[in-house]
């Protein structure tokens, strides 16, 4: 009998995973490939999640990031709908929710993360997170009519919602407890600056204040601040971060902290277990640190350097990303590459806040540690390729720059 051919399965249908898998088929691997999905959806893109789908602009269909003929034609055996419920490295056997056992030489983990919802919200109808499709679809048919939307978190995702729906016509308000929109990532200075976008565009913002809790009946109709205001809601989103999917992993002997840990090499403390995109929290060579990001660019880029390690062996240098982000909101790109410390402000070197057109540089003990492109994708273009020389990232003595970057 044949030996069977050399199997690598990969936990998660999702960007980082599918990835991982045309990378294996790109150089040549001809053993088995098997992605694992929790979603019934064919795999496909977030970041339209936010924007056009929920704009109504685009169908699910055109953010495909594999189709069932892509998918023969790599030979991917594709498992969808099931999850990944535990894995036993001594047997190298992933089991799934159906029951199933699944032997694999290697396994990636690619299980992203999950939107955080605080305990009791979800009870009350028109309280909403974005993560998957069906929350997209979900948000897009609460938000026809314009109902009063508010957005609790001024993060990317809470921020693009924000737009979005203020673009279809519904009276917003975003809550954030720092002193703008996008103050963890950018630093209250450069954020204030940042924040007339979505004034111009009638958006209210209530900041340095937080949501104490939500009221209402069955639905949820208001928003109790912890100053004592209220914001009346019809539609709640709740767009307070993300935490990595790993509880399945508990037991298995795999080191989770905050994401499934992993060396420069994105392997885990357990021989033939890997890790990519959202849920990895691996060592970044270039900054001298433990990273765990939460960008579209690092799970594409994670997942196929994952791919080349597995068939190749530990590669010269690590996993060493420039991490990178860009968002869109009220017509305007943002981009932001390095990790910027939020106790700084941006120096301005391009344009200006006014033109809605600048760049700033967050720099630390005279190095380049960040770049905030504003309308401005070609300048950024230049700044992420000096940003990936060895010394510009490095972590500086103050340690600062440990503050997490998620998108
Ligand atoms: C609304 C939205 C907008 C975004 N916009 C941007 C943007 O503009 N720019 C940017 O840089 N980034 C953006 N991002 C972030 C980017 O999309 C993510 O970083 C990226 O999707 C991470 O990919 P991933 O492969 O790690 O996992 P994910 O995309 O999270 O996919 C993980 C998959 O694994 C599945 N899964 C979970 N548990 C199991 C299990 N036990 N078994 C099997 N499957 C499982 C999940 O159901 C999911 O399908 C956005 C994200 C969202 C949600």
């Amino acid at each position: 009998m044949p030996a069977p051919k050399r199997r690598v399965v990969v936990a998660g249908a999702s960007l980082a995973g599918v990835r991982t898998a045309r990378a294996l088929r790109d150089r040549g691997f001809d053993g088995e490939v098997v992605l694992v999905g929790a979603e019934d959806h064919l795999p496909y893109d977030r970041p339209p999640l936010s924007k056009k789908i929920l704009a109504g602009q685009v169908s699910l269909d055109e953010i495909q990031l594999l189709s069932h003929d892509e998918a023969d034609a790599l030979d991917l055996e594709l498992r969808l709908g099931c999850r990944a419920s535990a894995l036993d490295p001594a047997r190298r056997t992933l089991a799934l929710d159906t029951g199933e056992q699944l032997r694999y030489d290697d396994l990636v983990v690619a299980t992203g993360s999950a939107a955080k919802m605080p305990p009791g919200w979800e009870a009350y109808a028109g309280v909403h997170v974005l993560r998957t499709a069906d929350d997209a679809l979900a948000l897009r048919s609460a938000l026809a009519g314009a109902p009063r939307v508010a957005v609790a978190g001024g993060g990317f995702i809470g921020c693009e919602v924000a737009s979005t729906a203020r673009a279809l016509g519904c009276d917003v308000t975003v809550i954030e407890p720092l002193a703008a929109p996008m103050a963890r990532v950018l630093g209250d200075a450069t954020a204030l600056d940042l924040a007339g976008i979505p004034l111009d565009a009638g958006v209210r913002l209530r900041c340095g204040v937080a949501v104490e809790r939500l009221e209402g009946g069955e639905r949820v109709e208001r928003v109790c601040l912890t100053d004592g205001s209220v914001v009346p809601a019809d539609v709640v989103v709740v767009g307070i971060g993300a935490r990595p999917v790993t509880d399945w992993l508990s037991g298995s002997g795999v080191a989770v902290a905050d994401g499934v840990l992993c060396d420069e090499h994105c392997a885990t403390s357990v021989p033939g277990v890997y890790a990519a995109g959202d849920v990895a929290r691996w060592r970044n060579p270039l900054f001298g640190r433990e990273m765990r990001i939460e960008h579209w660019t690092n799970a594409t880029e994670q997942g196929a350097f994952v791919a080349r390690t597995i068939l190749e062996g530990r590669q010269t240098g690590g996993y060493a990303p420039v991490p990178f982000v860009w968002s869109d909101q009220h017509g305007v790109k943002l981009q932001i590459a390095g990790v910027p410390d939020p106790s700084d402000r941006g120096r301005i070197v391009e344009g200006s806040v006014t033109e809605r057109r600048f760049v700033a540089l967050y720099e630390r003990e005279e190095r380049l540690a960040a770049v905030l492109a504003v309308n401005s994708p070609r300048s950024m273009l230049t700044y992420r390729r000096r940003l990936a020389q060895p010394t510009a990232g490095e972590a500086p003595a103050s340690g600062r720059l440990a503050a997490r970057p998620s998108a």
